[in-house]
């Protein structure tokens, strides 16, 4: 199919964050709107499960809540299990002062998607692919428009450009914005033991009795084992009686790379060497893993782009800098900032950095000139609204990026004996567990911790 000459927004992929910005766009009138992707399909792969109150919050404004609701398994907490028992370390509960959704949902990425295209087509926005976007330059006649040049030729004029194209993201390149860990940290330690991970959706026979309403985190001495049952029939191929559990655990150095898409064999070795079969003893009837629905593996890391908001560059100025005059760039989700899964915040965020979007850009069409921007002076005016929205964006993409980080360091306190000041003798883990076990009991504490991981407080 071919595309228009000409739009006001074009987004460039209709992932999760794409999608909800549309509908973003939509709910605001603004339809002069053209999302593109590069694949026929979405992926059909569960990867992110886990969506928080603020995230729910933000899909009710654009009118996907209930549909997501009706799919998705509530969540009212998060538990800790070891072999000296269970330790409840979120409850979502108390957040009803705060929000209507006081928990948090399980919900596979592909069903998430699946609801957002609907919505998507219920609504006429534009959504055409598979069109991949090769490059983006100022036009010719108006500097301030961006030509949007596809791999097969094609070229779309747009007033903005949005880079919803995922950690690799083409925009982001072609724009020349920076791409970094934001504090510099390597890539390469060979001891965390959270640098590689695996996902798995699988059918497990004896699986625990544990509350399906939870999050369960089988905790060992070596590692940890993530555990949750997925709603509804999440796969076509599994009929809908059998339940499906999300299982993630990371991968140790001495293990090697572990294969592109673990089978079961490989499966029921993390859950014999860490994960709920070693918590719960030798006594309890072993769980196997039956069938493997989806798996991948991925190396854990973060990123975040030096800004979410910048012109295109038409040149390179006195300073050896790029020339910012051309069209407006702006990044959203993994195009602006990944990190590790844990806590799982990535799409949460992604999906957040979209809804707010909306009524900033509808802003921009209805103040910037249509034609060529004369002085630096106007440009900094009709952008101001914009670099507000991603100076608040980057910051709160930070704040998620160290909490995330910190959650792994906890995570993997080594379990070993250590000398404090040379004299005294103690061991990180067993401190930390200790720790966690007598704060645990306070409710406030797990209304604290459920309210940090919900994203009420960095919505
Ligand atoms: C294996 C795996 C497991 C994960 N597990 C978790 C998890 O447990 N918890 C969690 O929170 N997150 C997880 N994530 C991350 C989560 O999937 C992302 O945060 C989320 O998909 C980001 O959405 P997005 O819309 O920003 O980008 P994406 O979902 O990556 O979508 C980008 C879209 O852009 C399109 N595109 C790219 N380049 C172009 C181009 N040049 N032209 C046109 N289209 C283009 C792509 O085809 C794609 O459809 C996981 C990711 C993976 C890969």
């Amino acid at each position: 199919m071919s595309l228009p000459q000409s739009v006001d927004i074009l987004i460039v992929g209709a992932g999760p964050t794409g999608l909800c910005l549309a509908l973003a766009l939509h709910k605001h009138n603004c339809t002069n709107v053209l999302v593109v992707d590069g694949v026929e399909q979405g992926e059909n792969t569960s990867r992110a499960v886990a969506v928080h109150a603020a995230t729910i919050e933000a899909f009710d404004t654009i009118g996907c809540a209930e549909d997501i609701l009706q799919a998705a398994r509530k969540i009212s907490a998060t538990a800790m299990r070891s072999k000296r028992g269970r330790i409840e370390t979120a409850t979502f509960g108390p957040l009803a002062k705060y929000t209507k959704f006081p928990f948090m949902i399980a919900i596979p990425q592909h069903v998430t998607e699946q609801i957002l295209g609907k919505a998507v087509q219920d609504r006429n926005i534009r959504v055409l692919r598979p069109h991949r976007v090769a490059r983006v330059q100022p036009s010719a006649e108006n500097p301030s428009l961006t030509d949007v040049i596809f791999e097969d030729g094609q070229v779309v004029q747009a007033r903005v450009v949005v880079g919803a194209d995922g950690s690799h993201s083409t925009i982001r390149e072609n724009a020349k914005i920076g791409w970094a860990d934001p504090d510099g940290e390597p890539t390469d330690e060979k001891d965390n033991r959270l640098m590689q991970m695996i996902i798995a959706d699988v059918i497990l026979e004896n699986p625990p009795d544990w509350p399906l309403e939870n999050i369960n985190l089988a905790v060992s001495t070596d590692n940890i084992v993530l555990l949750v049952a997925l709603p509804g029939q999440p796969y076509p191929h599994i009929s809908a009686d059998q339940l499906v559990y999300r299982i993630a655990t990371g991968i140790p150095a001495s293990w090697g790379p572990p294969p592109h898409a673990p089978d079961s064999e490989y499966l029921q070795k993390i859950l014999d060497a860490w994960g709920p079969n070693v918590v719960l003893g030798p006594d309890a009837p072993r769980i196997v893993v039956k069938q493997t629905a989806w798996s991948s593996r991925f190396r854990t890391r973060s990123s975040i782009a030096d800004t979410f908001f910048a012109r295109l560059p038409t040149g390179i100025g006195s300073d050896g800098e790029p020339l910012r005059e051309g069209g407006p760039i702006v990044l959203i989700g993994d195009a602006a900032h990944i990190h590790p899964p844990m806590g799982g915040q990535g799409m949460n965020l992604g999906i957040r950095d979209s809804v707010k979007l909306g009524p900033v850009l509808v802003e921009f069409l209805r103040t910037a000139p249509a034609g060529p921007i004369a002085t630096r002076a106007q440009r900094e005016l009709v952008d101001a609204p914009l670099r507000q929205w991603a100076e608040e964006r980057r910051g709160r993409a930070l704040t998620v990026i160290r909490f995330v980080k910190q959650l792994g360091k906890s995570m993997t306190l080594p379990n070993e004996r250590r000398w404090l000041l040379g004299i005294v003798p103690f061991n990180p883990a067993w401190l930390r567990d200790t720790f966690l076990g007598f704060m645990c009991r306070f409710t406030w504490w797990r209304a604290h911790a459920a309210w940090q991981i919900s994203g009420l407080g960095n919505p």
